[in-house]
């Protein structure tokens, strides 16, 4: 094998994905782009709002425009804007020093991760979960533990302290979620913050949450609650990657609770792994997101759609609970497999991803971060297909 053997299961789990994105391009050439619904993945299609395509057009304009490197843990008017509008949205306390500027979601991943791991320790997180962790685990050199989740992909407290063992370092949760929908009560989530305190006591160290929250505006009529009331070795992740339809300019940021065990070492470490990986976040793009702190995208496109998809599905026949947010749902699988189910899906143009890739095997994950349309059209192949192995 040219390759590293430790890259083999890797490429192929990539190449997994990529054959999905591969197989909608080929299928859209067959049978027009018109007819081919493809929910396999999460790309915001709404565009961003106006004032993002202003503020770059009047920041390439100016004089002020920087391009050049910066601090590794990016521009100190950007961070100081970003700790500014937590302070004002979660009361914190947050300083400038505390915030790391990051290339998305992923990017603060990889730079909390790499800071807090050392070789053999585990990060533990609730089943189903994003398929990234799996990436993100082993270039950190960590274990990725997965704990069972109550039958509505709530929290389960009790599968959270049994997988929680001396050698588990961090704890990862993401609400909303990607792939269920689901959004942690204030209620659950204290008692998760109650859990960890009491473990990393008896385990003897400190066992930090990460709260990866990409989609945290994206939300429907519930409260998304502040990690930082719930637990102090906290540090929150995410990106302007879907609140700001801005996935492809790689733009995010992680924060840590002031009051986190060794949370200046941890911001240094962060920005250090930038360096290593990326050296620091798109200049470009700090500049422009600094200038727009609390805009985001209409949540109420996403939930019209989610409304219009979970009536059409519920009458066709699909059981699922209604997502409080993010842009997926999570359906039943009307057959035990539910990798055959998506194959079945596919006979009818209907682009899915099997639950088995997300650790949640029985399941299916649609992405309606598409236009109304493609849903409307899509649901008599719906029909046909659960109508095709009852
Ligand atoms: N975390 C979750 C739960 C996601 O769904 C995604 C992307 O889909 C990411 C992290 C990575 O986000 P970004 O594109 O901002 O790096």
């Amino acid at each position: 094998m040219p390759i590293a053997d430790k890259m083999v299961n890797m490429v192929e789990a990539a190449s997994m994905i990529r054959k999905m994105f591969e197989e909608g391009i080929r299928m859209k050439e067959k049978y027009g782009a018109d007819n081919v619904f493809d929910f396999s993945l999460g790309n915001p299609d709404v565009p961003p709002p106006p004032i993002v395509k202003k503020t770059l057009l009047e920041l390439i304009n100016s004089e002020n425009i920087s391009h050049g490197y910066m601090p590794n843990n990016g521009y100190p008017h950007v961070r100081q804007a970003v700790a500014d509008y937590l302070n004002k949205e979660y009361n914190v306390g947050l300083n400038s020093d505390l915030i790391v500027m990051t290339s998305g979601a992923a990017g603060a991943l990889n730079d909390t991760l790499k800071a807090l791991l050392n070789p053999g320790e585990e990060i533990l997180v609730p089943a189903p979960y994003f398929i990234g962790y799996n990436q993100y685990a082993f270039i950190a050199g960590a274990t990725l533990k997965t704990a069972a989740s109550l039958e509505n992909f709530h929290l389960d407290l009790d599968a959270i302290e049994e997988g929680i063992n001396e050698k588990t370092r961090v704890m990862l949760i993401n609400s909303p979620n990607n792939p269920t929908g689901v959004v942690y009560t204030k209620q659950e989530l204290d008692k998760l913050g109650n859990l960890l305190e009491k473990v990393s006591k008896k385990y003897g160290k400190r066992i930090y949450l990460i709260s990866d929250e990409p989609y945290r505006k994206i939300a429907y009529d519930v409260e998304v609650p502040s990690m930082f009331d719930v637990y102090p070795h906290t540090i929150v992740l995410t990106s302007y990657s879907k609140e700001l339809s801005l996935a492809g300019e790689r733009i995010g940021y992680l924060a840590i609770h002031p009051k986190a065990e060794d949370a200046a070492m941890i911001a240094g470490a962060a920005g250090v792994t930038n360096t290593m990986i990326y050296v620091n976040a798109p200049a470009l793009f700090q500049q422009v997101v600094g200038k727009l702190q609390g805009v985001t995208v209409d949540s109420e496109i996403y939930k019209k759609r989610r409304d219009m998809f979970c009536h059409g599905l519920h009458a066709a026949g699909y059981e699922f609970d209604v997502p409080e947010g993010a842009f997926y749902l999570f359906p039943k699988s009307p057959i035990k497999d539910d990798v055959k189910f998506t194959g079945i899906l596919k006979e009818q143009n209907i682009l899915a991803v099997p639950g088995t890739g997300f650790g949640g095997p029985g399941f299916f994950r649609l992405s309606y971060a598409v236009p109304d349309k493609t849903i409307q059209d899509s649901l008599e192949g719906f029909k046909k297909a659960i109508d095709s192995v009852k």
